[in-house]
């Protein structure tokens, strides 16, 4: 049984709990909801079975854990809560709480370890990273290009052209190689705060024997990572920034096709970084560029961080996402995130082929001149 002191951490939201109302708005923004249309699987049921975790009425049983990690962490009930109730914040504390007594999910706990043992969340080996370190050839340069992990392995693909583009651009970067650390988030969102906590220390670590001013990165899990939890010292930008601001060099071809922007959760609701992409694109001739009914800060998550652990989930919301995409006549779909890039791209297959699903940076290097 979970004893009070253990519980102690969430005590301080109690207060918070209780401004509750049940009115059931967040059922209508829930991502995870729209699919499975369960009390459960939403912030207003979350909340009621965590405020009876916290009052001893239930205790920590799987099931209760599994909705507990079913929760995307994306915010967007926050957005629609007239308690202003961050039922975010309240599920994480209680995934910290999981944590501490070692109870996280066998498949989210692998993730974990992978982090520790391997740097990276999926358990591949430094030496298969997309990019060898260059910091040796590269003396004197103070900008540093940080990959994470979908793009330094899965979307490896994208990281080329990141670079192909950024060297035809004259932009010069150092790549940190088998040196780079997966940046921690994923611990923070499991729950695991200490070690989310010793992976910024190792990556601390890394960054202190550089002589950098900058860091950009083309991961926005790791842009919000980096800008909130950081040294000050660094002026982190994301990827999209940095091509907004060599956009009077670029140079595109007429594309005379309807795409839509897909505004992916921590870039848009958190940071809300929301122009660089946009302005980007519409400098594009011919161009249409669509909106999602709920974009910018109310955009609904496309279901990526279930992506490692209940794919089916994921792909579940993912097809709503692109379905909406395809209701606007939509041809091409932007995301800015190498996860919500994979995850759409996945449940687009068994939806439709006839859209085309991309990073901007993917597409960027379609349609500039070079
Ligand atoms: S954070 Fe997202 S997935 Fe979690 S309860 Fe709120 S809307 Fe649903
Ligand atoms: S919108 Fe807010 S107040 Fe309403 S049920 Fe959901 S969490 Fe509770």
């Amino acid at each position: 049984l979970i004893s009070i002191k253990e519980l102690s951490p969430l005590k301080e939201y109690d207060e918070e709990l209780n401004k509750c109302m049940m009115c059931g708005n967040c059922r209508s923004v829930c991502p995870v909801f729209q699919v499975k249309n369960e009390e459960t699987m939403v912030a207003r049921g979350r909340l009621r079975l965590i405020k009876a975790l916290l009052y001893k009425e239930i205790d920590l049983s799987p099931l209760l854990i599994e909705k507990i990690y079913s929760c995307l962490s994306c915010g967007v009930c926050l957005r629609s809560c007239p308690g202003a109730v961050d039922a975010c914040k309240i599920i994480i504390k209680t995934r910290e709480i999981i944590s501490k007594k070692e109870k996280i999910p066998k498949d989210i706990e692998n993730i974990r370890d992978k982090i520790l043992n391997f740097g990276n969340p999926f358990g591949e080996l430094r030496k298969d990273r997309v990019f060898k370190s260059n910091i040796n050839e590269r003396k004197g340069v103070k900008s540093l290009f940080y990959l994470g992990c979908s793009h330094a392995y899965i979307s490896s693909k994208v990281a080329k052209i990141i670079k192909i583009l950024l060297e035809f651009l004259n932009y010069p970067f150092i790549l940190l190689g088998e040196k780079e650390e997966c940046c921690g988030e994923p611990l923070r969102r499991i729950g695991d705060i200490d070690s989310f906590k010793e992976q910024i220390r190792k990556n601390e670590d890394i960054l202190s024997d550089l002589d950098i001013k900058e860091i950009f990165t083309s991961c926005p899990g790791c842009y919000k990572n980096l800008k909130e939890n950081f040294s000050s010292k660094y002026k982190i930008y994301h990827i999209s920034q940095i091509f907004y601001n060599l956009r009077n060099t670029l140079k595109f071809k007429s594309f005379p096709y309807k795409i839509i922007y897909f505004d992916g959760c921590e870039l848009a609701r958190y940071i809300k970084l929301f122009k660089p992409p946009r302005e980007i694109l519409r400098l594009i001739p011919e161009i249409i560029l669509l909106e999602f009914d709920n974009s910018y800060e109310d955009a609904l998550c496309c279901g990526g961080p279930l992506l490692s652990y209940n794919l089916d989930l994921a792909f579940q919301i993912a097809k709503k996402r692109v379905s909406e995409a395809l209701e606007k006549k939509a041809e091409y779909l932007i995301t800015s995130c190498p996860t919500c890039c994979i995850n759409l791209r996945g449940a687009s297959n068994k939806v439709s082929k006839s859209i085309r699903i991309l990073e901007i940076t993917q597409f960027l290097k379609e349609v500039i001149l070079c």
